[in-house]
């Protein structure tokens, strides 16, 4: 039987990510089915079991259905736990279920390796305390930032979670107005607000000299926070494009223990869509 993969998302039928691990597989010969289907929070155990007890060898599970597939999971990998998020399962050949959590490798690739953006050493704003957040703390942590501040609309969600990642580095939170007079050298918006075409409220001179803005969102068009860094004169304005390839390129070296080339993956999916050159 041929091995089958499948993404779960509610909503799913934008999700690029069965066109990727095509490409994936095709670059790499490998010979396998990837799905998507929509499957709303109530749904999940009995979709999750079925595919899994038909022979499914993987998972990809997006919004909003991360929290579950934590819980889902037999065992967990370090980040994952951390995180409290999975966005990756993987039947093990025990049978049992393996929870990753591949969106933070994903956005450090994206960042170090695709755009050589340094995160050692720099202060980084992160907006936003919601579950990517969550997912990218622990991998950005890793990479010895001299600090980190969480902006949150709601402060409470960023106090617990600076507290939650405390030990891990040096991590301070934030509410949006008390972001005056701060500077950074990499702002990084994981808020949904891009999705409904909103930014949220940054006060000016934010970035320091040669500092870079990533939007995890992504659209065919510049997202408000990307047209933000632009307009601050970032000397990179990004979307989260490059992230959702590299966390599908994690996922895909998890399951088939082969690394797919990402560059031409982006490359393809950037050349469809219409982005002015600075972002
Ligand atoms: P959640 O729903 O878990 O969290 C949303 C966050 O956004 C919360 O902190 C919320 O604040 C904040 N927020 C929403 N609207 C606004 C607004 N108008 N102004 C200010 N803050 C706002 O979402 P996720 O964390 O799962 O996802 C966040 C983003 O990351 C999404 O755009 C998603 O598409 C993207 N993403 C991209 C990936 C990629 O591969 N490129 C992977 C994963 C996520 P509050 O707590 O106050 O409600």
């Amino acid at each position: 039987m041929i091995d089958s993969y499948a993404v779960f998302g509610h909503p799913i039928n934008h999700s690029k990510s069965p066109r990727i691990h095509r490409l994936f597989a095709e670059q790499t010969r490998q010979d396998l089915t990837y799905t998507a289907q929509d499957v709303p929070s109530k749904n999940f155990k009995t979709s999750a079991d079925n595919f899994f007890s038909h022979g499914g060898n993987g998972l990809n599970c997006t919004v909003p259905l991360k929290e579950l597939a934590w819980s889902y999971a037999d065992h967990l990998s370090d980040r994952a736990r951390l995180s409290k998020a999975v966005n990756t399962l993987a039947r093990q050949p025990d049978g049992r279920i393996l929870g990753d959590n591949t969106d933070g490798i994903g956005l450090v690739n994206d960042l170090t390796l695709n755009h050589a953006i340094t995160l050692s050493n720099q202060r980084i704003l992160i907006l936003g305390a919601g579950g990517a957040t969550r997912g990218i703390l622990a991998p950005i942590l890793a990479q010895q930032p001299s600090q980190i501040v969480i902006a949150n609309r709601t402060r409470s969600k960023a106090d617990t979670l600076a507290t939650e990642f405390a030990q891990l580095g040096n991590l301070r939170s934030s509410d949006f107005a008390n972001l005056a007079q701060m500077q950074f050298d990499l702002i990084i918006n994981a808020t949904s607000a891009s999705l409904s075409n909103q930014l949220p409220p940054l006060p000016a001179n934010l970035l320091s000299a040669d500092a870079c803005c990533y939007d995890l969102a992504y659209a065919n068009e510049p997202t408000a926070f990307v047209r933000w860094g632009i307009s601050q004169h970032a000397r990179f304005s990004l979307d989260g494009l490059g992230m959702l390839v590299e966390q599908a390129a994690a996922a895909f070296k998890l399951w088939r223990g082969i690394q797919p080339a990402t560059s031409p993956v982006i490359a393809l999916l950037n050349s469809e869509r219409h982005l002015p050159p600075s972002s």
